[in-house]
């Protein structure tokens, strides 16, 4: 059965927040990564046409899709309590913890959250990093409100964690462990938070997010999910 957009048809339009590898990054000017073809084999398993793709900050993302600019966020994003108050998201698709990323070989090289007394940490707006940030390190009373930077995007946190200006950033594992690979920055720690990434939709797009979980469900079922896996993590 057809899920109805409010212009009658099935076309949809995904929003993302590249910048994020491997899920989503800008490669030769082209949009690419995990989230990007898993989301493009999962609306062919249904009776949506995906049309495009925009490319927008992170915490504009749920703006994007409350006022109809996007129909589906496909941004690595965790499904939480508090977000499931504004949007809702299709089946989880893939699991991750958070990690501490530092410099390579730097001087501070903590073991756990405690160890961040007097260091600056940096994380992405809007993120489940930043929430990390704020509960288990500001509200703790480890840090103060003053030592932590907020970007709009993790690639200008990891430039200023590479050039020093900053100790720390938090971030979803499997792209802390890209950045270790590609920059001069290290994992010190993986902080576990047990989030699982699904696809966001508008409340009220029910059909849609049917079609999409049972979308998901389908790729992992075939051999795609393993494909496009070993594509972006070479696993
Ligand atoms: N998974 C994290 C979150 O949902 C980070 C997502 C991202 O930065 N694209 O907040």
């Amino acid at each position: 059965e057809n899920g109805e957009e409010a212009d009658g048809e099935n076309t949809i339009v995904a929003g993302t927040a590249p910048g994020f590898p491997p899920f989503e990054m800008v490669e030769d000017g082209e949009l690419v990564g995990f989230d990007i073809d898993l989301l493009e084999a999962v609306v062919d398993e249904t009776e949506y046409e995906l049309a495009e793709w925009e490319q927008l900050e992170f915490d504009s993302l749920i703006p994007a899709l409350d006022n109809g600019n996007i129909d589906v966020i496909a941004a690595a994003m965790t499904i939480s309590e508090e977000r499931q108050e504004q949007i809702a998201f299709s089946d989880p698709y893939y699991s991750s913890d958070q990690s501490i990323l530092v410099q390579t070989g730097g001087d501070f090289q903590p073991e756990s959250l405690d160890d961040f007394e007097g260091q600056t940490v940096g994380a992405q707006s809007g993120t489940t990093g930043e929430t990390v940030v704020r509960d288990d390190l500001i509200e703790a009373g480890i840090i103060d409100e003053g030592d932590y930077t907020s970007f709009d995007n993790y690639v200008l946190a990891v430039e200023d964690l590479e050039s020093g200006l900053i100790d720390a950033v938090v971030l979803d594992e499997p792209v802390a462990e890209t950045f270790e690979a590609e920059r001069d920055v290290e994992v010190a720690f993986v902080y576990e938070t047990g989030e699982e990434y699904g696809f966001g939709i508008r409340q009220e797009d029910e059909d849609l997010q049917a079609a999409l979980s049972d979308g998901v469900a389908a790729v992992e079922e075939s051999s795609e999910y393993e494909e496009i896996t070993s594509t972006w993590f070479g696993e």
